[in-house]
């Protein structure tokens, strides 16, 4: 099944799906959305997802769906579609109505479910690593769209790795507006230095990944110390290790951050050993 779509519940083909072009999702990114993934066709994190799903929401004032129902509807949807490996994305839109910025003459929310098979990034690029740039365009800051919400809309992101493509690289590391280091694009960033994993405090404005509070519970219990704090550039060219983490990318090693090299330029032991716990966790998980 290339794509399976649920519009607020009715499943159909994505050549059938049909979306108001009135709707605020379209007009405005006035929407919130979650990416999953399934671990032998369970999704895996599902409860942190939808928790996060809910706090943005709350922080826009969109109205979701009944949890039960979206659960069900998220189940229904991945079995139905009968992939190995299951990619889907959560979307509720604030939903049509006139066109006017206005929010408060929205007609109610639209909820909408993709689902394909999940595409696994190649093993050799787990090998190899990526070269991420440092954009010209800085992290929203927390007082203007919170980094925290997940919207619909990316734009910020869109532009940085508009930047770095351009640029010759895989993905964008982008700092905020003091020069510190925030996230990638699509990905939390930890950094391996003397024995410790570093990452972003959340308090800067950064997506709270799932997958980064797995990596940071799951370092803890495996006996490595992780700290929360500012990081600024610099610091990444004395690392031992830079890594993104995402649900689909898990713990992606990054080997080059503009024209400097992390360490040797390969990747480290510690993003693989951190992609092995995260895997063995999920499976144990879904298996549960
Ligand atoms: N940061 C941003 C901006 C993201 O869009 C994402 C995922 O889409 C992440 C971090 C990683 O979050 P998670 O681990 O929950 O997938």
């Amino acid at each position: 099944m290339p794509l399976l779509v649920n519009i607020d519940g009715t499943l159909c083909r994505p050549e059938e799906a049909v979306v108001s072009v009135l709707d605020r999702g379209f007009l405005y990114g006035d929407s919130v959305y979650e990416v999953i993934r399934t671990y032998k066709g369970k999704p895996f994190t599902l409860k942190e997802h939808l928790d996060r799903f809910e706090r943005s929401a709350a922080r826009l004032d969109i109205r979701l769906p009944d949890r039960d129902w979206l659960e069900k509807q998220i189940h229904s949807t991945i079995e139905a579609a009968g992939n190995d490996e299951s990619y889907c994305r959560i979307i509720v839109t604030r939903g049509g109505g006139p066109i006017t910025l206005d929010p408060t003459k929205s007609t109610g929310s639209l909820t909408v479910i993709l689902v394909k098979e999940y595409e696994h990034f190649p093993d050799w690029m787990y090998a190899a690593g990526i070269k991420v740039h440092i954009p010209m365009i800085r992290r929203n800051p927390p007082a203007a769209l919170d980094p925290a919400i997940k919207s619909g809309n990316y734009l910020n992101s869109i532009l940085a790795l508009l930047e770095a493509r351009r640029a010759g690289f895989d993905d964008a590391l982008m700092l905020d507006v003091l020069g510190r280091v925030t996230e990638a694009t699509s990905a939390n960033v930890f950094m391996y230095h003397q024995k410790k994993l570093y990452t972003p405090a959340l308090r800067i404005g950064i997506l709270e990944g799932v997958t980064r509070r797995l990596v940071i519970d799951l370092a803890s219990r495996h006996g490595f110390e992780v700290e929360e704090c500012d990081i600024f550039p610099e610091q990444f060219w004395t690392a031992r290790e830079v890594m993104l983490t995402s649900t689909l990318k898990e713990v992606m090693p990054v080997v080059q951050i503009g024209d400097a090299r992390v360490n040797t330029g390969k990747p480290g032991p510690m993003a693989k050993k951190l992609r092995e716990i995260i895997q063995a966790y999920a499976h144990q998980q879904v298996n549960a």
